[in-house]
């Protein structure tokens, strides 16, 4: 259960962050790439049930997944790889190289406000 793992790093993460700034954390945004097998309604449900009797506990989470980006190799240009066109958008060359898929992130973390 990879979404476990990253569930119990997301916990951690936070709850490190929540004492650092002495604040009740109440929502988070994490982005992931499009190739990450992470499902999202496993993940939020593994954190919600790691994030029981924590900081965490009845926590928001949003995920954000990002498109894969290419990178030509007659321009240089790097783009958002669209299967439904596949090529560079600048020169329509359809000689470029995936790039390796965006990492799974902590984006931000939302504070309790009083
Ligand atoms: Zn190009």
């Amino acid at each position: 259960m990879h979404e476990t793992m990253v569930a119990e790093s997301l916990v951690t993460a936070i709850s490190a962050e929540a004492s650092k700034q002495n604040a009740k954390p109440v929502g988070a945004k994490i982005s992931c790439g499009m190739l990450n097998t992470i499902n999202d309604e496993v993940l939020c449900f593994a954190f919600e049930a790691i994030a029981k009797g924590t900081l965490c506990e009845g926590m928001k989470l949003e995920v954000e997944h990002k498109p894969i980006k290419g990178k030509c190799k007659n321009c240089k240009e790097e783009f958002e790889f669209e299967l439904s066109s596949p090529g560079c958008p600048k020169c329509s060359s359809e000689d470029f190289e995936l790039l390796p898929d965006a990492p799974l992130l902590l984006e931000e973390v939302e504070f309790e406000t009083e």
